[in-house]
């Protein structure tokens, strides 16, 4: 069976996809599984991880929203996958590495998306959630043991962000389908918050990618491919490099930056650094079991924190810092 799969990876795939059996390998040797590839395996380990769990309660621009249809840091990750993978297939990637990467590389994300982490770097000096996700798979799971998962998917992870260059074009292709994903879906959470308005999109950007969501990703997603396709790169064609770039300034001049849904956020920050200084005042109110994994209270101030997912933060502040009744 396995065999049959691994045989698949070596003739079906272009020759410039990850094959699992070229791996570089992981951080401590496992036995070979008898039915599932390297990459598959990691996969697996990532979804029946805790911190995995976590991303439903974790803000992606949209603070804890009470609504059932905003997304969440796990949905968003879900979009990512399922358009990264779409992508991969197409190209001929190895398409359980692109899975594997995509549903771990947001696992390091603070509580209340960026905002969360802003308030960690100025409080640490350095803090950036992709490099948090590599620090969840490698040290923090299982009780400090880590995930021991593959060269390729690590790398995916830590290099995720438009400034990163993962080693694989798996890797490269999450990363476009991150920006994919973020941007389409958070116009349509936009247009749901009735910050946006479907005409308020240039309408240059309308008129190459269509005004509704599906057929801009799919838009994004054909262009992306047929540029890339037999090639040794992920590359867009200029036009759809340009629109992506306007789509993504006009959403941060008109959602992530200035608009409604962001008022909420500096009392988010404001939470967050309180609750880091509280912690830094009162090291050993941080649990044994994050404090083990690492020496310095800053480090495992920032695990434990980076660890919350919003509804645990609004919980422990409540704790810490409002008043309790008599009862
Ligand atoms: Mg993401």
């Amino acid at each position: 069976m396995k065999e049959d799969y691994l045989r698949f990876e070596d003739e079906f795939l272009s020759p410039y996809a990850a094959r699992s059996q070229n791996t570089r390998g992981r951080q401590k040797y496992i036995e070979p599984c008898p039915l599932r590839t390297e990459y598959q395996r990691d996969r697996d380990r990532i979804i029946h991880s805790k911190a995995f769990r976590r991303l439903k309660h974790k803000t992606q621009v949209f603070l804890t929203p009470g609504g059932d249809h905003y997304r969440t840091r796990l949905t968003h990750t879900l979009e990512v996958t399922q358009i990264a993978r779409t992508i991969s297939r197409a190209l001929r990637l190895n398409e359980d590495l692109t899975e594997a990467i995509a549903l771990g590389h947001d696992l390091g994300h603070t509580p209340f998306g960026h905002a969360g982490e802003r308030v960690l770097d100025k409080m640490t000096g350095h803090f950036t959630h992709n490099e948090q996700s590599l620090r969840v798979v490698d040290v923090l799971e299982e009780d400090g043991r880590g995930l021991n998962l593959t060269f390729e998917v690590r790398d995916g992870i830590i290099n995720h962000k438009w400034d990163g260059n993962p080693a694989t074009l798996e890797g490269k292709v999450v990363s476009y389908a991150d920006r994919i994903a973020y941007l389409n879906h958070d116009i349509d959470d936009a247009i749901r918050a009735g910050i946006l308005k479907e005409d308020d999109i240039p309408k240059e950007i309308n008129a190459l990618l269509g005004v509704k969501k599906g057929q801009r990703i799919n838009a994004f997603v054909v262009d992306l491919v047929e540029s890339s396709y037999g090639k040794p790169e992920i590359i867009q064609s200029p036009r759809f490099g340009r629109a992506m770039a306007d789509l993504r300034e006009f959403m941060f001049e008109k959602v992530y930056v200035k608009s409604a849904a962001k008022t909420e956020e500096t009392r988010a920050a404001l939470m967050l650094e309180l609750l880091y200084r509280f912690y830094e005042q009162n090291p050993l109110l941080v649990p044994g079991s994050i404090r083990k994994n690492a020496a310095e209270p800053k480090v495992y101030i920032t695990d434990y924190i980076a660890g919350m997912t919003d509804n645990f933060a609004l919980k422990t502040f409540n704790e810490h810092f409002v008043p309790k009744r008599w009862e």
